[in-house]
């Protein structure tokens, strides 16, 4: 009796065992696919306007779709309106949506478009970005969620915040238009 019972307990723990490494797999499988899985953190939500990846890779061009869709970064000085003076509105690049003024602009020297305020609280949308080791408050256009870049405590008055925006994920209007 006593051997039967210790082998029972053996078969037990091996099932345990398998068990265990089933489901570890299953989780890291699912770890995986979501790295594989482009979508950045915090853009699974609802917006009103939504289109598929191959439709946002036919509307935006590679670079843009890049940075708009996947997180990307452009180059510090590389982007058309870092050291852009002009009077007027920068719309989303992708829907179009007006998204900051000039008059919020100003030379932050990072190399990125950088504006103290959204030209409406409700045009941008915001979400927490950890990626490269960093905690980040990652920005989109509330329409489309189109990636547009990061808000950081440290800009000048009246709002004391940084707006560092891709110049990629906008398209300026002049005043005049
Ligand atoms: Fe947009």
């Amino acid at each position: 009796m006593e051997h039967s019972a210790s082998q029972q307990s053996g078969r037990h723990r091996s099932m345990l065992a398998i068990v265990f490494i089933i489901s570890t797999a299953f989780f890291l499988s699912l770890g995986c696919s979501g790295q594989t899985d482009a979508k950045p953190a915090g853009h699974n939500k609802e917006f009103p306007v939504m289109k598929s990846a191959q439709e946002w890779k036919d509307l935006l061009g590679d670079a843009r779709y890049r940075v708009m869709r996947l997180h990307g970064t452009e180059r510090a000085f590389t982007g058309e309106y870092h050291d852009h003076k002009a009077t007027g509105i920068y719309v989303c690049a992708a829907c179009g949506k007006k998204l900051f003024s000039s008059a919020t602009k100003y030379d932050s020297g990072t190399g990125w478009p950088s504006f103290y305020e959204p030209i409406q609280e409700e045009a941008v949308g915001e979400s927490r970005d950890e990626s490269y080791g960093m905690v980040r408050t990652e920005v989109h256009c509330a329409r489309c969620g189109g990636h547009l870049g990061h808000v950081f405590p440290d800009g000048p008055e009246p709002t004391g915040l940084r707006y560092c925006i891709n110049s990629i994920s906008l398209k300026f209007e002049d005043a005049k238009d």
